[in-house]
């Protein structure tokens, strides 16, 4: 169900879903797209009224968000925009087709919905694809370089995917690292300067120059990678 809220003069349109849940949760897609989760006996108004004052929290994360990915902030994609995917500016061309579809071609990245969808329908499928496509690539490349960092003597754990409005990734002191599932818009080779960084530091858990001695031993070009990450998606 789509609903809408008031911040200021700004509307801030919201996905409500009700579930058997105590309170309220609000989270932002990396699309842009507000997804709210209410309890099934919360007052429709009440809801509105909570996500309306979360409203400056709201805009931040899409701009947050929006920049990181190239993204229009907190409306409907339309044709012509572009949008970065794995480090390239792909075309996006929106039509109605049949069946639902996302498909990269030649420089395009189309999107096909049914015609009788509500005009958010292509922004919810392009968020939907984006974020597999992170979860699929971001999970190779960590492979990839986990076997990398493997002969250099660090053995790592797990990763997980996590929404992180001012970085690309962390590395918890249980060894636990997250990613930032934007970094899809990022290329291959900034993703792994990005993992390679934080699957460093399960050996030292700092910025000091051991660490940058390790990184660059691992990565002898990690300070192209970064220049490159910061200038394409800073
Ligand atoms: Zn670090």
């Amino acid at each position: 169900m789509i609903c809408e809220a008031h911040y200021g003069s700004r509307k801030i349109p919201f996905r409500l879903e009700r579930r058997k849940v105590k309170s309220l949760a609000i989270s932002v897609h990396p699309a842009g797209l507000v997804e709210v989760v209410a309890p099934l006996d919360a007052d429709a108004d009440e809801i509105r009224q909570r996500v309306g004052r979360r409203g400056r929290w709201v805009l931040k994360q899409q701009r947050d968000f929006a920049r990181m990915l190239g993204l229009p902030e907190g409306r409907n994609h339309r044709s012509g925009e572009s949008i970065r995917y794995l480090g390239r500016q792909y075309r996006l061309r929106i039509r109605q087709g049949e069946k639902d579809a996302v498909r990269l071609s030649r420089g395009c990245l189309e999107i096909v919905t049914r015609p009788t969808s509500h005009t958010d329908r292509p922004t919810r499928l392009l968020a939907a694809w984006l974020a597999d496509r992170a979860r699929q690539k971001l999970a190779e490349r960590f492979q990839r370089c986990a076997k990398h960092v493997e002969s250099f003597g660090i053995k790592s754990g797990p990763f997980s995917l996590r929404r992180m409005p001012r970085r690309w990734g962390s590395c918890g002191k249980q060894g636990r690292v997250l990613l930032n599932p934007a970094l899809v818009a990022a290329s291959v080779d900034c993703i792994d300067y990005v993992i390679i960084h934080e699957l460093c530091h399960l050996r030292c858990h700092h910025h000091r120059p051991e660490f940058y001695k390790l990184l660059v031993r691992i990565l002898p070009d990690w300070k192209r990678r970064k220049a490159k990450l910061e200038t394409s998606l800073g």
